[in-house]
C-alpha cells in the first residue's frame, strides 16, 4: 500500500491503463473540443443549430470519422482509441458525438462491412474526410424499439429498385449526402444507399426538441424513389444488417456517455468548492459530499466498463450482449450523475451558463436512441434467463 495524493478526476488512476498513443489521441480530441466546441456549444444548443458540414470536415481532418475502420482513407485506429475520442467529443456535447457516431458507426460501417467495392470506393474516402455526410434510416413513426416491423418497402421494377416509406428521428438526415435506408424486400430486410437529391427523396427537420438541440434530426420521406440495381448493399439480408451497425454505435455510446457525465461532475465539483451557503462552501456539507462521491464512483466504474469492453472489442471477442451491458449501465449512470450535478448547482443548474442542464437533457435522447434502457434490460434479461421477454 502506498500513499499518493488522490486525483479527484481520476480516482482509480485509469489513465495509467492507457498507452501513450491512446493518451495522445484523447488529448488531441480534448484540445479540439476545448477550442472548437466549448466556446460555442451553448449558443448552438440555444439556437437549435450545429454547423454540421463545417465540423464534419474538421473532424475528418482529425481522422475521427470512421476512425475504427480500415482502408478507404480511414484512420484504422483501435476500438479503445475510438472510445476515448467519443468520451472527449461527448464531454463537449452529445450532439457532436452523435454526428461522429452516425457517420462512422451507422453510415460508413454498413458500407464498409456490407458494401460492394464500387460503393466503398465511391463513398468511404469522402465520408472519412467529412466531404460527404451520412445518415442511417431505420426507425419509423410506428416502429421504434421494434424496427423489424418496418413498413418501408423496396420492390423490384426491372433491374431497378423502387423505395417507399417514411423514416423518423434520423440524425444528420437533413444534411446527409448519403442515406443508408433499411427497407423490407421480398427476400427480407435490405440496406439501400440513397443519395441526396434522388427524385422522390426528401427530408423534413424535427423541430421543438429540448434535447440534442445541437444535432440535426429529420424525417426521411421516400416517395417511389427509383434506385439502380447496385444501390443495394450486397453483403447482408435480414435484421442482422442494421443490428450489427447498432452494436457498433452502442459501443461508442458506452464511452461517450462517460464524457457527458465527466463534464457535469467537474462542473459540480468546482461549484461545490466556491458556492458559499450558511457561511461555508456547499461542498463541505455531508449531503453534497455524498452526491459527489456517488458521482465519482459511478464515473470511474463506467470508464472501467468502457475500457474493458474496448479491450475485448480490440481482441475481437466482444458480444452484442456485452455491448448492451455498457450502453445500459453507462448511459443510465451518466444521466444520474448529470441530474445530481444539476441539483448541486441549484438555480444555476438550469441555465446554459453551465454545461450541466444541456448534458442532462441530451442524455434523455441518448438513453432512448440505439435501444432504450428497457430494451437493453430485456436483452440482458434474455441473456441471463434464456427467456425472451420482448413480447
Ligand atoms: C435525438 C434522436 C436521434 C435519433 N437518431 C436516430 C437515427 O439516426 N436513426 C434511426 O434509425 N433512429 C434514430 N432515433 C430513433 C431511436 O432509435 C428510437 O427513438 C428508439 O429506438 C425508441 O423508439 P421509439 O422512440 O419509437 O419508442 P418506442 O419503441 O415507442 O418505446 C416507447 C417506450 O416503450 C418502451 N418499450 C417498447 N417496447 C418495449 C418492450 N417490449 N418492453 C418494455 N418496454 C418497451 C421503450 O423502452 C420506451 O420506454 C433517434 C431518436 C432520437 C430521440
Amino acid at each position: 500500500m502506498t500513499n499518493r495524493p488522490t486525483n479527484p478526476l481520476d480516482l482509480l488512476e485509469i489513465d495509467a491503463l492507457l498507452s501513450d498513443e491512446e493518451r495522445m489521441t484523447r488529448d488531441t480530441v480534448r484540445d479540439w473540443v476545448r477550442s472548437r466546441v466549448l466556446p460555442e456549444i451553448g449558443e448552438w444548443f440555444e439556437r437549435g443549430e450545429i454547423p454540421s458540414e463545417q465540423l464534419a470536415k474538421e473532424l475528418g481532418a482529425l481522422g475521427l470519422l470512421g476512425m475504427h475502420l480500415e482502408g478507404y482513407g480511414t484512420a484504422g485506429a483501435s476500438s479503445v482509441m475510438y472510445g476515448l475520442a467519443c468520451v472527449e467529443l461527448e464531454a463537449g456535447d452529445s450532439g457532436v458525438r452523435s454526428l461522429v457516431s452516425v457517420q462512422g458507426s451507422l453510415a460508413m460501417f454498413p458500407i464498409w462491412r456490407f458494401g460492394s467495392e464500387a460503393q466503398k470506393d465511391e463513398w468511404l474516402p469522402r465520408m472519412a474526410t467529412g466531404e460527404a455526410i451520412g445518415c442511417f434510416g431505420l426507425t419509423e413513426p410506428d416502429f421504434g424499439s421494434d424496427p423489424s416491423g418496418m413498413r418501408t418497402a423496396a420492390r423490384r421494377d426491372g433491374d431497378d429498385w423502387v423505395l417507399s416509406g417514411t423514416k423518423m428521428w434520423i440524425t444528420n438526415g437533413g444534411v446527409a449526402d448519403i442515406a443508408v435506408v433499411w427497407a423490407r424486400t421480398d427476400d427480407g430486410i435490405r440496406g439501400f444507399l440513397v443519395p441526396k437529391g434522388t427524385p422522390g427523396f426528401s427530408t423534413n427537420p424535427i423541430e421543438k426538441k429540448i434535447s440534442l438541440r445541437a444535432s440535426v434530426t429529420s424525417e426521411l420521406v421516400l416517395d417511389d424513389v427509383r434506385l439502380p440495381a447496385d444501390a443495394v448493399l450486397p453483403g447482408v439480408t435480414g435484421m442482422k444488417g442494421p443490428l450489427s451497425c447498432l452494436s457498433e454505435a452502442r459501443y461508442g455510446i458506452s464511452w461517450g456517455a462517460i464524457g457527458a457525465a465527466r463534464a457535469c461532475f467537474e462542473a459540480a465539483l468546482d461549484y461545490s468548492k466556491t458556492r458559499i451557503q450558511f457561511g461555508k462552501p456547499i461542498g463541505s456539507f455531508q449531503l453534497t459530499q455524498r452526491k459527489l462521491v456517488d458521482m465519482a464512483v459511478e464515473l470511474n466504474k463506467g470508464l472501467l466498463v468502457a475500457l474493458h469492453l474496448g479491450r475485448m472489442k480490440d481482441e475481437g471477442r466482444i458480444t452484442p450482449d456485452q455491448v448492451s451491458f455498457g450502453k445500459l449501465n453507462n448511459v443510465r449512470e451518466a444521466l444520474k450523475i448529470c441530474r445530481e450535478a444539476r441539483s448541486i448547482l441549484g438555480a444555476n443548474g438550469i441555465t446554459l451558463e453551465y454545461p450541466v442542464v444541456r448534458h442532462m437533457n441530451n442524455l434523455e435522447s441518448v438513453i432512448t436512441y440505439e435501444g432504450t434502457n428497457e430494451i437493453h434490460t430485456l436483452i440482458l434479461g434474455k441473456a441471463l434467463t434464456g427467456l425472451d421477454a420482448f413480447q
